[in-house]
């Protein structure tokens, strides 16, 4: 069909039968997802996205959901961080060792970037959930001698290098990705796209139905987006414009010259740039947001389009501390497969849970002191706040009247442990680190403030159990989700958090936790939040230890039981998956009044 066809090589071996053969059969739906956090050791992820990711597939397992998951090998890793005295960010190279956890399949295939062959072998992962069969994942590779040096390293660096390097990894991802897929034998009926970064796929598909020649009317496009459509899932996972992928189409041009043509794409993906999430709108009949204010706020950004709203949830087996695990099972030993059965966490005996926190924290103590040589106090509430540090997560919020804080701390003590990488081009995010460790000399030694250095699946894990209160103070509304909180609640850490995100849905103020409301201003915000802690938190922890536990137990049974995987997965396949999907582009009819017109005609 074209020049670029995929060229595979997969042979029947017995190797590459028994390796993939099982999972062809009963798999049709691919997920494709630039980052995928698999385990600590394999650092195929860089934060939220490849987290969620991760939770996605292991809830997909457990409830035997027909997938396939494929995301870049990744070899190099996304970074590590390490500081100076002065809190200097240094980023290293944080590589994996593939051969230990993953096999490399007998099938490779070829995509022309820049008029070269690349060339793309997929290796196996096999994923097990607690429950049911473990599903594939594949990580694609261009790390092969067939390759040329530059070309070898497309799959190496998560979110490194330029603009030409990240298009490049994005044609590996969505077109390389469809290829290996129908190399291996898979028939997929359905493709997810984990955010924009996988959107090139849909122009794979689309060049697989070419429009009949005696079509009348056709319209501008010369293919037939609607088996695309009806193929393709969209999650969005960003609120924030800079967030979404953009190029030029001097640099599409060049690097898929003879692919799709410009001119085609620019009525897809925009006219100014090719911005990948206009693509992926365009070509996915069911297009979500992360969280229901998040639908809402994408649709203010795109409008014209049906963006329906699946809230996140998180993977519960694996972020539960062993101690609460034991406490699930009391409530039912179906937890994991049943989660809404946690609802009965609020009546068990507050002793127990008290003693089960005590566990986690005692746990996150030890791992701080590891990792840092710090010793928090055990006695004292530790206040929890690990993102990335990015000018609208605000993580000086706290920091905004040191004098306010002293006092609030005299009265009522607590500490803070935070976390959190800053992309390596966030010079802003940065300068936030570097502020951090200054603060935490200057608050010394009266408040204790420790910054973790490199946060990963490890850290998160000691601190959303470990932690008395988890803080979240973005600049709403670009908090699409946040699942951290989530994971938090579920450990009966409560919340204290700016309305945005899941905490819209989630907060029930004094009783799950807290809301900061939505301020914009900082100072306003600020004042809202020593008020806050001074008022309310601070004195339930130290003078009302029942009604802490209380809460604490209000915040599992109403938290745990709904922002969970398998709530997502269901609704996943029950709302995206199974059901016929049209188009998510209104028609000029059913458009909400004072909207612009479609940008693209549903075919
Ligand atoms: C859960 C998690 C995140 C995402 O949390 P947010 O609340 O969205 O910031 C990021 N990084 C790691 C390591 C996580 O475990």
């Amino acid at each position: 069909m074209s020049p670029d066809a995929p060229v595979a090589t997969a042979t029947a071996a017995p190797a590459f039968v028994a390796a993939i053969g099982p999972y062809l059969p009963r798999t049709h739906i691919a997920y494709f997802s630039m980052e995928i956090a698999l385990e600590p050791r394999m650092h195929t992820y860089a934060g939220g996205l490849g987290v969620l990711a991760g939770d996605t597939a292991r809830a997909a397992a457990d409830l035997e959901l027909p997938m396939v998951f494929v995301t870049l090998m990744s070899r190099q890793g996304y970074l590590r961080q390490s500081f100076d005295a002065q809190g200097n960010q240094f980023e290293s190279a944080d590589p994996w060792v593939p051969e230990a956890f993953v096999h490399p399949l007998r099938a490779k295939v070829a995509v022309l970037i820049e008029c070269r062959e690349v060339w793309v072998r997929p290796w196996l992962y096999r994923l097990h959930g607690r429950l049911g069969q473990p599903v594939p994942v594949l990580l694609l590779d261009t790390d092969l001698p067939e390759n040329s040096p530059e070309d070898r390293a497309i799959t190496s660096e998560l979110y490194g290098g330029d603009a030409s390097y990240r298009l490049r990894q994005e044609i590996v991802l969505g077109i390389a990705g469809v290829r290996v897929l129908h190399a291996l034998g898979f028939e997929i009926t359905t493709y997810h796209l984990n955010e924009g970064h996988a959107a090139l796929l849909g122009l794979e598909l689309l060049r697989r139905y070419p429009l009949p020649a005696d079509t009348v009317g056709a319209g501008e496009l010369g293919f037939d987006a609607g088996p695309v459509r009806r193929s393709c899932v969209f999650t969005t996972h960003t609120p924030v414009d800079a967030g979404h992928d953009r190029f030029a189409y001097d640099l599409y041009e060049r690097l898929l010259p003879g692919y799709v043509d410009s001119g085609q794409v620019r009525l897809l993906a925009g006219p100014d740039a090719l911005n990948l999430t206009r693509l992926a709108l365009n070509l996915a009949g069911f297009v979500n947001g992360v969280a229901v204010r998040h639908a809402e706020v994408t649709t203010r950004l795109f409008p014209g389009y049906d963006v329906r709203a699946v809230t996140n949830g998180v993977y519960l087996p694996d972020w539960v501390h062993p101690a609460f695990a034991t406490l699930f099972h009391r409530c039912s030993n179906c937890w994991v497969h049943d989660p809404e059965t946690l609802a009965r966490f609020d009546q068990l005996p507050d002793g127990d849970v008290w003693q089960a926190h005590a566990q986690a924290r005692g746990d996150l103590v030890a791992f701080v002191a590891d990792r840092t040589g710090v010793a928090l106090d055990t006695q004292l509430p530790i206040i929890g706040f690990a993102r990335r540090m990015t000018a609208y997560k605000r993580p000086m919020l706290l920091f905004t009247d040191t004098l306010r804080l002293r006092a609030i701390h005299a009265k009522a003590p607590f500490q803070v442990v935070m976390a959190g990488k800053a992309h390596p081009h966030d010079e802003a995010g940065k300068q936030l680190v570097r502020q951090l460790h200054a603060l935490s000399r200057e608050l010394a030694p009266q408040i204790r403030l420790v910054f973790l250095p490199d946060y990963d699946l490890a850290a998160a894990r000691a601190l959303v159990a470990g932690c008395d209160l988890w803080l979240n103070t973005p600049l709403p509304p670009l908090e699409a989700s946040g699942t951290s909180g989530m994971k938090a609640a579920a450990n009966g850490v409560l919340n204290l958090s700016v309305l945005d995100g899941w905490w819209v849905e989630g907060c029930i103020d004094g009783v799950t936790g807290w809301s900061l409301g939505e301020e914009h201003d900082d100072g306003a915000a600020s004042r809202k939040l020593y008020d806050c802690l001074e008022q309310v938190v601070l004195p339930l922890y130290h003078r009302n230890r029942a009604g802490w536990i209380g809460m604490m137990k209000q915040s599992v049974s109403k938290l745990a039981s709904y922002f969970n995987a398998h709530r997502m997965m269901r609704r996943y396949a029950a709302e995206a998956y199974l059901q016929h999907r049209g188009s998510a582009i209104r028609t000029a009819t059913d458009q909400p009044a004072g909207r612009s017109p479609p940008p693209v005609r549903a075919a």
